[in-house]
């Protein structure tokens, strides 16, 4: 049986002036399995489950942080609002977090990353409610972290999300630098638009619009699925009032085809 792996990484890049956010992903094909009952799918099996009302009415968000890593609430606004516009739920999206103890590791691998999911997770898809799990780690990455290449967060399950708090903190909140709400906002909306299956990666593209050289991202640099996430910011999302970019008209099509509104 052919394995499917997708990763998506955040990687900052600096000059000067500007941060790039580069989100590479690789991925081998496979059939999707069906059941989104079960959290531990690829990336994008769950797709349809997520946009339409067909099996799952309701949401739960689970963000599960360490001490002194609560998630701020634009994050989770911005989170809920990116939902509402995109999701068919008519019975609600809800977002829960509780604080976990830390690992206390400064680099995190993938199987540390589960392990925690694992131990922890305590919201799954049940009856009409499906599930997503948010974990914020105290800590990097294992994988592309250095200088030039920092991951910022990682989509590695059909209903999980990792962000790395301390790159993005590092990344974030200083002069010259985007607002700790507008870049872990924009990271957790990238990483769950993964969820939903873009960039033809779960959820079939209705246009050509898949940059493929850049895994499962989209062409439209106006786009919230582009592989550089935030590419300039203004003096507003320096000091925390802008909201992440928005899906383009190209992806938003590909998710009402899937079921989305
Ligand atoms: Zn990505
Ligand atoms: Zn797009």
């Amino acid at each position: 049986m052919k394995k499917r792996l997708i990763q998506c990484l955040f990687n900052g890049l600096f000059c000067l002036f500007c941060l790039n956010l580069l989100p590479g992903c690789t991925t081998a094909e496979d059939e999707l399995p069906h059941s989104s009952a079960n959290h531990r799918l690829p990336v994008g099996a769950s797709s349809t489950d997520f946009l339409s009302s067909d099996t799952y009415t309701s949401l739960t968000f689970e963000i599960q942080y360490p001490s002194g890593h609560r998630p701020n609430q634009a994050l989770m606004d911005n989170l809920k609002n990116m939902s509402e516009e995109l999701l068919n739920k008519p019975d609600g999206i809800n977002i829960v977090q509780t604080e976990i103890s830390s690992l206390n590791k400064d680099l995190y691998t993938l199987s540390d990353i589960r392990a925690i999911e694992d131990n922890n997770r305590s919201n799954f898809t049940k009856g009409g409610n499906l599930s997503a799990y948010i974990l914020i780690v105290d800590g990097d990455y294992s994988v592309n972290n250095n200088s030039e290449h920092k991951t910022l967060g990682l989509a590695y399950n059909n209903t999980s999300i990792v962000l790395f708090q301390k790159s993005i903190e590092k990344n974030s909140g200083k002069v010259g630098q985007p607002s700790n709400r507008l870049l872990s906002s924009t990271v957790v909306n990238h990483e769950f638009g993964h969820l939903l299956g873009l960039t033809n990666n779960g959820t079939e593209i209705q246009s050509n619009h898949h940059h493929a050289e850049k895994g499962a991202h989209c062409t439209s640099t106006n786009c919230l699925m582009y592989y550089k996430a935030v590419t300039d910011f203004s003096m507003s999302d320096m000091i925390g009032l802008s909201s992440p970019k928005k899906l383009d008209a190209q992806c938003r099509a590909d998710l009402q085809a899937n079921g989305g509104k």
